[in-house]
């Protein structure tokens, strides 16, 4: 009896999410920002908060829910599933980008930004072909698929790739795509063509680039797309929040918490100029068992319960148009449904 009773818990907390939010969209977003703080649990967002202190942006955004995450064989996921739930609004099994269970490509929320003529654009600081921007514009049974991933990933017509992994890639690659490939902060900032791949050194811990942290290019990313007319879809991941919680190296952490927080600064400040942007943020998973301590004490000590994914549901932020859909407990799935909708011409 026990056991039946644990797996209805289990299957209730994969399973259950509230209905979407019916009725009319009052107005669709024209561009849309969403950004993931990679292993970003309940206590990372805490941990942003009270090292922010009073410059704390994420906490000022006017709606906020709850996001459980799960893959399909796993109650604690990986960034390939969750940010495939996220792209494509389709649970999926540990490892997959944006696949279904007989192989056929997921269609992805860059994928519906790109037929209504948005521009597109993918930065993260860790390796561009990681998992997280990945499953927005690939398709792979494997998150290892590398060739494969980055062939799609070059095909997709994103406008604006930006990550790490320099001293894996082959520029002859992204030239090939027709893409202008660069290694530095001067060159990507003066960058001319229609197409820039941004392609440099992944840090230990993946955290920012030191000569281009996410706040510097998630502000050059957004005034790059913004010259599309018909607006923009833009993923900005910190990766570093994850690569330090998954090592327990609590200064790597706080840099790159802060880092997730001013990038949030940075979407919303671009939003306050430019009416009709969306701006999301959550994490995709929990990494590291984060706690906060001690009790009875203004110190803040962060204590790790060990160094992989947990379970753990997620605060999600919005602000914009169709910020309102997020308002309500949802599995990750059901956030990337609600997102392609927001984004689709229908
Ligand atoms: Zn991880």
């Amino acid at each position: 009896m026990r056991l039946f009773l644990a797996f209805l818990a289990v299957a209730g907390a994969s399973c259950a999410s509230a209905p979407p939010v019916t009725g009319p969209v009052a107005a669709k977003p024209k561009n849309v920002i969403l950004i993931i703080g990679d292993g970003m649990g309940p206590s990372h967002f805490v941990a942003a908060r009270l090292f922010r202190g009073a410059d704390y942006r994420i906490g000022k955004m006017p709606v906020t829910g709850v996001v459980s995450t799960h893959a399909l064989n796993a109650i604690a996921p990986d960034s390939a599933s969750t940010a495939t739930a996220y792209a494509s609004g389709a649970a999926v099994n540990y490892g997959v980008i944006s696949m279904d269970r007989s192989g056929r490509p997921l269609e992805t929320a860059l994928e519906v930004a790109e037929k209504t003529g948005r521009a597109t654009g993918l930065v993260t600081t860790t390796n561009f072909w990681d998992a997280t921007p990945a499953a927005f514009a690939a398709h792979a049974a494997n998150r290892g698929e590398t060739d494969t991933i980055i062939d799609q990933m070059l095909k997709s017509g994103a406008e604006v790739i930006v990550g790490g992994g320099k001293a894996k890639f082959d520029d002859s690659r992204g030239v090939a795509a027709g893409y202008s490939v660069v290694h530095s902060w001067d060159d990507l900032s003066t960058a001319r063509g229609d197409r820039i791949l941004g392609v440099f050194e992944t840090q230990k811990n993946e955290i920012d680039f030191p000569e281009a942290p996410l706040p510097l290019l998630a502000a050059w990313a957004m005034e790059r797309l913004a010259r599309d007319p018909d607006g923009f879809f833009l993923l900005l991941e910190n990766e570093g929040t994850d690569g330090s919680s998954h090592n327990n190296a609590t200064d790597d952490f706080i840099a790159s918490a802060r880092s997730v927080d001013i990038t949030a600064g940075v979407a919303l400040d671009f939003a306050a100029r430019h009416p009709g942007t969306l701006v999301i943020v959550t994490g995709d998973h929990e990494t590291g068992g984060l706690q906060i301590l001690p009790e009875k004490s203004l110190n803040v000590e962060l204590r790790w319960g060990g160094k992989g994914h947990t379970a753990a549901d997620l605060p999600i932020f919005a602000q914009g148009p169709g910020a309102e859909r997020f308002l309500s407990f949802m599995t990750n799935d059901e956030v990337g449904r609600r997102l392609k909708a927001l984004l689709s011409s229908d």
